[in-house]
């Protein structure tokens, strides 16, 4: 009997060790090393390209110079937000994911593809799935966007408008959450310059005057990332939906057609103005490649690859 009972015991350690010994080992090959430990995804509704040659943006500049960008990153037409922010989170353009006007809340033609939470497979969707202990968050100054981030996914998301027309709010609620949290990945959405763009006009006095007191916002969230300890293992990215000209958009104008991608932080090239085409569409894969997450099929975006040193 006690002989028996020495065999299992002797058994059952070796068993706790190989399963303990193999889980790590095996939880170590599937998580490498991701390009960045976090990333902070900033958008500007109605940003054109065609503003960076008048724009007094220093911060963004520095990111400029510091990373890698494109200003040719073209929209998914029609050129208004829903249907871009769902493209740029989605991965593919309106024809598979559905959303496809100004202001979609739910697909406007049913989605190719359902996740578990009922929407189309997205980047917030991703990586929560791949990673369950994930600090994910959106913070937004524009409704319409609680209906394009998979909230279902997410840790924390908020609605913050922009009551003073300064963007005060939504900039002092991104750096609550920067420093309390620690985010794996946050997107925070300003929605000027769109609103000035509506109200002034694109390409005005104000238009540029709007574009500084953001570019001021994105410097004291760089700042906040600093403070909390995470700023040289962070990727930024800054980018848009849309530009605009006149007092609108929606059309084919080159003004309306291209937005800024910048892209920089750890592990990406410095100086770089790339060169390959870029869609709305690729911005998802692109920040599934920091986290090394595999892209759904459904998924017609392509990482932007020549960022990554
Ligand atoms: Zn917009």
């Amino acid at each position: 009997m006690q002989k028996t009972n020495l065999t299992i015991g002797v058994l059952l350690l070796l068993c706790i060790f190989s399963i303990t010994g193999c889980g790590s080992g095996m939880q170590e090959k599937e998580k490498p090393e991701w390009k960045a430990k976090h990333v902070v995804f900033i958008g500007l509704d109605g940003w054109g390209s065609y503003s960076m040659a008048k724009a007094d943006m220093p911060h963004v500049q520095q990111l400029m110079s510091e990373g890698c960008y494109t200003l040719q990153k073209r929209t998914v037409l029609p050129s208004s937000s829903a249907v871009n922010w769902a493209s740029m989170f989605m991965g593919a353009g309106p024809e598979l994911h559905g959303y496809t006007t100004w202001g979609s809340q739910t697909p406007d033609l049913p989605s190719r593809e359902l996740n578990r939470n009922g929407m189309f497979p997205n980047i917030f969707n991703m990586l929560r799935e791949a990673v369950p202990e994930a600090e994910i968050g959106a913070i937004y100054e524009w409704e319409g966007i609680k209906y394009l981030v998979d909230t279902l996914s997410l840790d924390y998301y908020q609605h913050v408008p922009n009551d003073n027309k300064l963007n005060t709010a939504l900039t002092g609620a991104a750096v609550k959450y920067i420093k309390e949290k620690k985010p794996t990945l946050a997107a925070f959405i300003y929605d000027s310059p769109d609103d000035t763009g509506h109200a002034d006009g694109h390409d005005t006095p104000g238009y540029y005057a709007k574009l500084k007191e953001l570019d001021d916002q994105i410097g004291e969230i760089i700042q906040a990332m600093k403070e909390a300890g995470i700023y040289d293992n962070s990727i930024i990215i800054v980018t848009s939906d849309h530009g605009g000209i006149d007092k609108g958009h929606g059309s084919i104008s080159m003004m309306e057609m291209e937005t800024p991608f910048i892209i920089a932080g750890k592990g990406i090239y410095p100086g770089r103005k790339f060169q390959e085409s870029m869609m709305q569409f690729d911005v998802a894969p692109t920040i599934a490649d920091i986290f090394y997450l595999d892209p759904p099929q459904v998924w017609v975006g392509r990482s932007m690859k020549q960022v990554f040193n």
